[in-house]
């Protein structure tokens, strides 16, 4: 099977660049300046961002070759986690060990399924030079590339309340109603 990746995420800012799909050809990404090599993803932390029940649930439908896959090629897009990508997870991970933010049952409705946590105070992430603020009762959550592209969000989190796109969805549905919510967030 042959697939033609033709997005891809600068490793450095996580920026989205086109790519005309060849291997062992320097990219240069125009946001940051980077240079880097694209090559085939192997990334030993390929599950980093996945909620440990979502995954055990594609595990016990004999399910989590195909999940595998979605996150190699259309999370990862042939690249790996950019470092605010990384960054971001250990602000989330700092702020739940401090006690600001817990880890909710649910998970986000996008592939790779990351954890959401909610505020149990106001507080802030700081991560790639910016601060980003929270409220008691917002709901965090590491947005994946698709979500980043669709909203143009500089920065791979998201903060608001997001309790009716929680149920699984299909990604239409969840980014109509994202949509909305979005606009409110912004109007704010
Ligand atoms: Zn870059």
């Amino acid at each position: 099977m042959t697939v033609t990746l033709t997005k891809l995420n600068c490793p450095n800012c996580g920026a989205p660049l086109d790519w005309d799909g060849s291997y062992g050809k320097p990219v240069t990404c125009p946001y940051c300046g980077s240079t880097f090599m694209p090559g085939p993803t192997d990334v030993d932390d390929l599950w980093l961002f996945t909620d440990s029940v979502a995954r055990a649930r594609y595990e016990f439908k004999g399910t989590l070759d195909k999940l595998e896959h979605d996150i190699r090629y259309e999370v990862l897009r042939g690249g790996t986690w950019s470092n605010l990508d990384r960054q971001c997870k250990r602000e989330l991970e700092r702020l739940e060990r401090e006690g600001l933010i817990r880890k909710l049952a649910s998970f986000w409705a996008l592939s790779p399924f990351p954890p959401v946590y909610r505020a149990k105070q106001e507080g802030e992430l700081n991560f790639g030079g910016k601060r980003f603020r929270f409220n008691k009762g917002d709901e965090l959550v590491w947005a994946c590339p698709m979500t980043r592209d669709r909203f143009e969000l500089d920065a791979p989190i998201l903060i608001g309340d997001f309790a009716s796109e929680r149920v699984q969805r299909t990604c239409g549905e969840m980014a109509d109603a994202m949509m909305g919510r979005m606009k409110t967030m912004l109007e704010e």
